[in-house]
């Protein structure tokens, strides 16, 4: 039965209906990459090289006595490039989000999903190492193919288990790094040095995350970018047609046709796309980049290299695939600083320059008084007395030793009770302390009637080390 032009149409916009890695019958279509190699490559695998090196390095660093990343959830502590963020601190993860989250959508507005292509840990893994190891060991994506199709012969097992054996050591490593980053690289190594049974559940949890790895990076794939990972949803609510994203010149490339011997089209007669499917064959999401941008895309680049490739063969100019906007693409127009991106970008500078601030200027020390629960005032020989419960947090980088003094009232006296008068750096001390005054104490100006009949005051503390005053603090003391 011939196609009518309906038919045609469908059969060229199926990609918008269908995912390139399922069937129609709605099964798994297993993607065989083909290795891509090029310039985009090599710096790709450099970025990923430091990427890698950094990622296994960063917590056995430490700044100053802390790790330098720590996202210790079970002791509600965070270390960000050395500096310590305490629970106290929460308003500062709050604005670190905020500021992250304006950042990718500056990002994405102007470069699409470079994050996805060059930065994204998944992609990182997936392409640089795994894949990497498959070719190794399977052999090209043709040699693959074939081998699936086959029958299972000894070398196809011994492939099999060996590959699947790396891929788990490798994702055992993985969720031992990230392990470190959680509680800490010091705590990892007396893990290790114990050995497994001596913390029995933790041994249990990691093999737990070892295996979710596995199954991501040995099966999963390309999956977790096209239906867990929520980035590449609102992707296409951050782009536009002035985007500079990885292009087909459609411009350039169309009417494509097959390459033929003693082919004349560097006189243009027809598009210099010559239909090798070279571009999709190295896909790792299996799509075709000429039909336009794509949710599938993740930007990796590499059909910009073996399209580059196939146009040094043929004598044709590269960059028939590029970096490039669509307005860029279709008109030569290459303004990318458009109003909504200066808007973001204006955003993205407050935001940021905001969150350098709080971080530049947190107060070092954390000192919070509170009158002790269910407590009054007391009359004593000396006067009347008020019990007050101290926290202090040295978030400082050196240890602390301090006394307490009152400031007002004047004749006020102090005398801790259990509360220890140091506290090392990057820790907390809690305790009580008495405040004393003569019955008729100075700085009584300030003072207003409560609502038990007893009158409050003012009172203001300071912490002292050496002669210096590190803190002042502000609370209430009741009189009768
Ligand atoms: S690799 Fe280039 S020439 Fe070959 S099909 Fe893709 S776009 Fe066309
Ligand atoms: S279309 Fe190109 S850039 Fe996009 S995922 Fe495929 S190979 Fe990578």
């Amino acid at each position: 039965m011939a196609l009518t032009d309906l038919d045609l149409i469908q059969e060229e916009e199926r990609f918008r209906s269908q995912l390139a890695s399922v069937a129609s019958d709605g099964r798994r279509k297993w993607i065989y990459a083909r290795k891509p190699k090029g310039s985009f490559t090599r710096w790709r695998t450099a970025v990923a090289g430091i990427l890698l090196a950094f990622l296994a390095v960063a917590p056995f660093i430490k700044i100053g006595g802390d790790q330098f990343l720590l996202f210790d959830l079970i002791n509600r502590k965070f270390v960000l490039l050395g500096f310590v963020i305490w629970p106290e601190d929460f308003y500062l993860i709050v604005v670190l989000f905020l500021a992250g989250l304006v950042s990718i959508v500056v990002f994405t507005s102007v470069l699409g999903r470079i994050w996805c292509g060059w930065l994204c840990p998944q992609t990182v893994f997936m392409e640089m190492v795994f894949r990497r190891i498959e070719w190794l060991i399977d052999g090209t994506a043709g040699e693959q193919l074939t081998r699936h199709r086959g029958p299972w012969t000894a070398s196809r097992v011994a492939r099999l288990v060996l590959k699947q054996s790396i891929f788990f050591a490798i994702s055992f490593a993985i969720a031992n790094v990230f392990l470190a980053y959680v509680v800490s690289s010091d705590a990892l190594q007396g893990y290790v040095k114990d050995g497994p049974l001596a913390h029995l559940e933790l041994f249990i949890a990691l093999l737990a995350f070892t295996v979710v790895f596995y199954l991501v990076f040995a099966r999963f794939r390309e999956q977790a970018c096209l239906v867990v990972c929520p980035y590449g949803r609102f992707m296409s609510a951050l782009v536009d047609d002035n985007t500079v994203t990885v292009t087909y010149d459609a411009k350039r490339g169309e009417p494509r046709s097959k390459w033929k011997r003693d082919d004349t089209r560097t006189e243009r007669d027809t598009g210099h796309c010559i239909d090798c499917h070279q571009c999709v064959a190295v896909c790792p999401t299996g799509i075709d980049i000429r039909n336009g941008i794509q949710l599938e895309c993740v930007a990796c680049t590499a059909c910009i290299d073996a399209c580059d490739d196939v146009m040094t063969k043929v004598n044709l100019p590269k960059g028939l695939i590029r970096y490039a906007s669509a307005t860029a693409v279709q008109t030569g127009n290459k303004k990318w600083l458009t109003p909504r991106v200066k808007a973001y970008g204006a955003l993205w500078t407050v935001l940021t320059l905001l969150t350098i601030g709080l971080f530049v200027f947190r107060s070092d020390l954390d000192v919070r008084v509170l009158r002790s629960p269910g407590t009054t005032w007391t009359m004593t020989q000396h006067g009347t007395a008020n019990f007050y419960d101290v926290q202090i947090i040295n978030k400082g980088s050196r240890d602390l030793a301090y006394t307490l003094t009152a400031i007002e009232p004047k004749n006020a006296t102090i005398t801790p009770l259990g509360l220890p008068l140091s506290v090392k750096r990057g820790e907390r001390v809690q305790g009580r302390f008495l405040v004393e005054v003569p019955s008729n104490p100075e700085h009584a100006d300030d003072e207003h009637e409560h609502e038990h009949g007893a009158h409050e005051v003012h009172l203001v503390l300071a912490l002292h080390s050496g002669n210096e005053i590190v803190k002042q603090v502000k609370s209430e003391l009741l009189i009768p």
